[in-house]
């Protein structure tokens, strides 16, 4: 139940709306979890908090979209430079939130946000629309491309100002104003970065910041009537639900989603850097990220090998306190996160599975402030069934699964019968394998012999039930804007 904020003890949270903090009474627990302590009140808003933000977002609207993409792009760069200029605070206090080692936080998280306003704040500038003639008519047809409106932001817990950002800084550098609503788990980095708005240039009004819980804040957004796009990264259970409660008013939606992405490793891949970077795919961030590997098949050749020298590989991942730099893993994002994900392991033990390293198998020396903290070992299984809930739902956590194959049909029908299809990684030297495997995953990023190599200029997202639309420089663009086609006679 929400409580009154114990402002002595605790971080304390406001809204971020028309340009000043509103405080505000009714807050929601949120836990450090390496500690498993309560360390900071999130409001927990409503609709009468996303009516005020929306409101705001409207009237900032029409002054806004009128500012050159340069002029908006300046203040775009502004505020990259100002959270570049405190790295180590959002570092610090993402880690703090989320669970993740501050070494993840420091070189990923916090530098990515800072990239993505660069990122937009240039890439908006050399956008082109379309011109066609039609001289035997005396005609020319040509598009224009404008801002939308108030453009409503969700995001998850497992990246989250990296992922808050990327929706902020396209949105607002094509000329839209937004309210964006963090996941209430991990909303401290998105309060910080509201209070160096002013200072970057952000007229009163373009972001505003709701906090609260999905059903709460959340919904008061995907059903408001005057916010006519929504770009949602998160559950897909939770699009299911953004989806129904957005169509009476045909909402433009966005929709990243989850995935249960496979590793496909022929025989001839170059087995060390394969098993580097499959340790990587699999836990990074307590293989909390959507993009996670979480089937791995390997071909029966091979099978034996890679199963030996990846468990060893994995031995060297240290799991601990988020804020020692040694470690590779911190803790996952709650207890009930951190149950549900151990579920999985419980229930494939019982349907026959071995586990080969992890949950049950190795201990965890934690230090005494983080016992309390909700971690969890990397953990790798064998002898699970396609069938399995482990190899067809999405955990989001520290576990794979390893498989032998015989064969590329067998392994290209295997990888893609699950219902997600947001990522692949096939490992093989051999380029014309590659080309004819990656063609017939059903992903929308497929990596070969490499794994999270991004250009942000290219489609980011998913297929199936992994998500609806594609982000990155151009798709990102048209998304946040709406295209007229427009024909005059000479
Ligand atoms: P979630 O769906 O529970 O929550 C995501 C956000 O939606 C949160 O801000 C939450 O408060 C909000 N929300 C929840 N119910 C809502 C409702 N009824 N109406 C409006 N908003 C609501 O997801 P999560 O547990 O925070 O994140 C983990 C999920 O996100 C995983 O499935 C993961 O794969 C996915 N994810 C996908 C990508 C991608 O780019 N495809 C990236 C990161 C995470």
């Amino acid at each position: 139940m929400p409580k009154t904020a114990d402002h002595r003890t605790h971080l304390v949270l406001e809204n971020y709306i028309g340009g000043k903090f509103v405080p505000f009474s009714r807050h929601i627990d949120s836990y450090d979890p390496s500690t498993g302590e309560v360390y900071c009140k999130v409001p927990d808003s409503g609709k009468d908090e996303v009516e005020l933000a929306v409101a705001a977002a409207k009237e900032a609207f029409p002054a806004w979209a009128a500012w050159s993409p340069s002029d908006r792009a300046q203040v775009l760069h502004k505020l990259a430079d100002l959270i570049e200029a405190h790295l180590e605070e959002f570092a610090q206090a993402e880690s703090r939130d989320q669970g993740k080692t501050i070494t993840f936080a420091r070189t990923v998280d916090i530098p990515r946000s800072v990239y993505n306003f660069r990122f937009f704040a240039t890439s908006v500038l050399h956008h082109t629309t379309e011109c066609s003639q039609q001289d035997h008519l005396s005609c020319i047809t040509y598009t224009i491309r404008s801002p939308v409106g108030v453009a409503g932001l969700i995001s998850p817990w497992n990246l989250p100002l990296y992922l808050l950002t990327w929706k902020i800084a396209p949105a607002i550098a094509a000329g839209n104003t937004v309210v964006a609503k963090p996941s209430e788990m991990t909303s401290v980095t998105a309060w910080m970065m509201c209070k160096l708005l002013e200072e970057a240039g952000v007229p009163p009004g373009v972001v505003n910041i709701v906090f609260g819980t999905g059903p709460g804040a959340g919904d008061a957004l995907v059903s408001h009537p005057e916010v006519p796009l929504i770009s949602f990264t998160g559950s897909t259970a939770t699009a299911q639900i953004i989806t129904e409660r957005s169509a009476p008013f045909c909402k433009r939606l966005s929709l990243e989603l989850g995935g249960k992405n496979p590793a496909v490793i022929f025989h001839d891949a170059d087995l060390e850097e394969c098993i580097q970077t499959t340790v990587r795919s699999s836990f990074s961030n307590q293989g909390e990220i959507c993009l996670c590997t979480s089937r791995i098949f390997v071909e029966r050749s091979l099978y034996p090998e890679f199963l030996k020298r990846f468990v060893a590989a994995i031995r060297l991942w240290k799991t601990g306190a988020p804020c020692d730099s040694g470690n590779n893993n911190g803790a996952l994002i709650s207890r009930e996160h951190l149950e549900k994900v151990r579920g999985y392991v419980k229930l494939a033990v019982s349907e026959g599975a071995q586990v080969h390293c992890g949950e049950g198998v190795d201990t965890l020396e934690l230090p005494d402030r983080h016992r309390g903290g909700y971690f969890m070992a990397p953990t790798v299984l064998t002898g699970v069934e396609d069938a399995s809930r482990c190899m067809q739902e999405e955990i989001f956590g520290p576990v794979t699964c390893v498989t032998p194959f015989d064969g590329e049909e067998e392994v290209i029908r295997r990888a893609n019968s699950v219902r997600y299809g947001l990522a692949a990684v096939v490992w093989s030297r051999d380029v014309s394998r590659v080309h004819r495997v990656t063609r017939c995953l059903q992903a929308g990023l497929v990596w070969s012999n490499c794994w999270l190599v991004r250009d942000l200029n290219m489609p980011f997202g998913g297929m199936k039930c992994s998500g609806v639309g594609r982000e990155g420089g151009r798709d990102s663009y048209h998304f946040f804007t709406e295209v007229k086609t427009i024909t005059v006679k000479h």
